[in-house]
């Protein structure tokens, strides 16, 4: 029986269609600027995003980090939520590279509210002080559960950028996931932030890959930075070329993994001994709590059964995507109804 791997929207494997488009991709050096493929990807993700320019990166995090380096400097400070992929999971890049720290905001559900960033911008007037150079925002949010920020919520923290002359990046790994659940286009998101970083790598389906875009000014200092960081790749269009077909091909599919979460979610909802915030799950990521058993024992019972998925702690993590149907829901919850009635 195959797995039902709801790990992580990583996972997903290039289709039939995808492997074509990249072995038929037009290629060039793409260090000299002079790969067709790369260069088409790049012009594409910028007009997504509403910004002039765009520079495709190895992963996610290095648009993060390259986003970060391209705003701050050494010295400097970025605000975001305590619980960001940024802080938490990029192995302090841009402290580590770019001498650039970041100040956390702690929140409920990876939104901050406008009020608590004012809170943590740094006097000017103090020279004991870090100077604030930037506010990060994650949209989806990872660790709160595919949450999407409310538009109005973007704006807020956008005001209070302008009002201390302060610049957004937006870690729009899933940009596309919020775009698609509040029917907005994915420009009207990004257009808070000056830099947004996307990655085709999860549920766009692609292998490799993520994009970020921003001022021609910025993106030329982030092409700097990529390359600094050992990021200057060459016939990479192979990689483009998957980005360029799911963008064609991946986006209006999310909404099945968007159902399929909801669908598991309401399901794990009816299990004893489950705890769910059913209002936090908006994409495709669902996030649970176990009153009586570890993650470890819970995910060990399903991993028996063919049913992945990740956690610690109590917390547990499903993530839909490309691949996952309905029939897999109703086997995860099969599987998680037997592990929990085992218990
Ligand atoms: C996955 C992810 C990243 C990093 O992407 P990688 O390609 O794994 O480096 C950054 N931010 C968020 C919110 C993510 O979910």
């Amino acid at each position: 029986m195959t797995a039902v791997d709801l790990r992580s929207d990583t996972l997903t494997m290039p289709t039939p269609d995808m492997r074509r488009a990249m072995a038929e991709a037009e290629l060039g050096d793409d260090v000299f600027g002079e790969d067709p493929t790369i260069n088409r990807l790049e012009q594409r993700a910028a007009e997504l995003m509403g910004k002039e320019a765009a520079v495709f990166v190895a992963s996610g995090t290095m648009g993060n980090l390259l986003g970060v380096l391209s705003l701050a400097h050494a010295g400097q400070e970025v605000i975001a939520d305590a619980d960001s992929h940024l802080f938490v999971s990029e192995g302090a890049g841009a402290a580590a590279l770019g001498g650039v720290q970041v100040r956390q905001v702690p929140t409920a559900a990876g939104v901050m509210a406008a009020e608590q960033v004012r809170g943590a911008v740094r006097p000017t007037n103090d020279y004991h002080a870090p100077l604030t150079a930037a506010i990060c925002v994650e949209d989806t949010h990872n660790r709160h559960g595919g949450v999407c920020w409310p538009l109005e919520a973007l704006s807020a923290v956008r005001a209070v950028a302008d009002e201390y002359g302060l610049a957004v990046h937006m870690d729009g790994a899933r940009i596309f996931n919020a775009a698609v659940a509040q029917g907005a286009a994915p420009h009207e998101i990004a257009s808070i932030a000056d830099t947004v970083t996307f990655c085709i790598s999860k549920g766009l389906g692609a292998p490799v890959g993520s994009v970020l875009c921003g001022s021609a000014e910025v993106i030329d200092r982030a092409r700097r930075w990529r390359k600094a960081v050992g990021g200057g790749w060459r016939e990479a269009g192979v990689l483009a070329a998957a980005g360029l077909w799911a963008l064609d091909h991946m986006v209006d599919r999310l909404v099945d993994d968007h159902a399929n979460a909801r669908s598991l979610a309401e399901g794990l909802a009816e299990l004893p001994g489950v705890s769910i915030d059913l209002s936090r799950v908006q994409t495709n990521i669902v996030r649970f709590e176990l009153a009586d058993m570890s993650a470890s024992d819970f995910l060990a019972g399903c991993r028996e059964r063919r049913v992945f998925g990740g956690g610690s702690g109590r917390a547990v993590r499903f993530v839909t995507h490309f691949g996952v149907e309905a029939a897999d829901v109703q086997r995860a919850l099969t599987a998680c109804t037997e592990v929990l009635s085992a218990s």
